[in-house]
């Protein structure tokens, strides 16, 4: 509880049960939860939580650069605690969401403000989709038809 009440000092947020709560569930699952399922996972401990709420309390997150959000699942935004840049790929099949840790590839295109000096270009968000490692197999064999 404590390293997550300095993690959201650290960004100038106020520290509510609330935030504490939705900010410590992000730390501990990595898997880029929506608000649906933060909802669920809090709603029982913390019965007063609404989904608006987290909602709202995401949305502050992001504004204040505590966590980043990203629309790599057309249907809901997914929420990431790790605000390092890196790219997401997703499998079409299972909808998982695999962190790429590949920095580089992040700079060298958020140096595209370099180019375009009049844009004030804050975010990069990099999006791959495919097929993991799991649902591979099926999905080749079911083009071959
Ligand atoms: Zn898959
Ligand atoms: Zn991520």
């Amino acid at each position: 509880m404590e390293y997550t009440k300095e993690y959201l000092a650290e960004f100038g947020i106020k520290p509510s049960i609330q935030r504490i709560a939705v900010m410590k569930y992000l730390l501990n699952h990595k898997t880029h939860p929506n608000v649906d399922e933060i909802y669920m996972a809090l709603h029982s401990t913390i019965p007063t939580l609404s989904k608006t709420t987290i909602y709202n309390t995401l949305s502050l997150f992001v504004e204040s650069g505590a966590v980043s959000s990203i629309n790599i699942d057309k249907r809901n935004i997914r929420y990431d605690a790790d605000i390092k840049p890196h790219a997401h790929f997703r499998c079409k099949n299972c909808h998982i969401i695999i962190d790429l840790p590949v920095p580089n590839v992040c700079h060298e295109v958020f140096s595209i403000s370099d180019i375009y000096k009049d844009l004030q270009i804050q975010d990069v968000e990099i999006s791959l989709t495919g097929y993991c490692q799991h649902c591979q197999k099926d999905e080749l064999s079911e083009t071959e038809e």
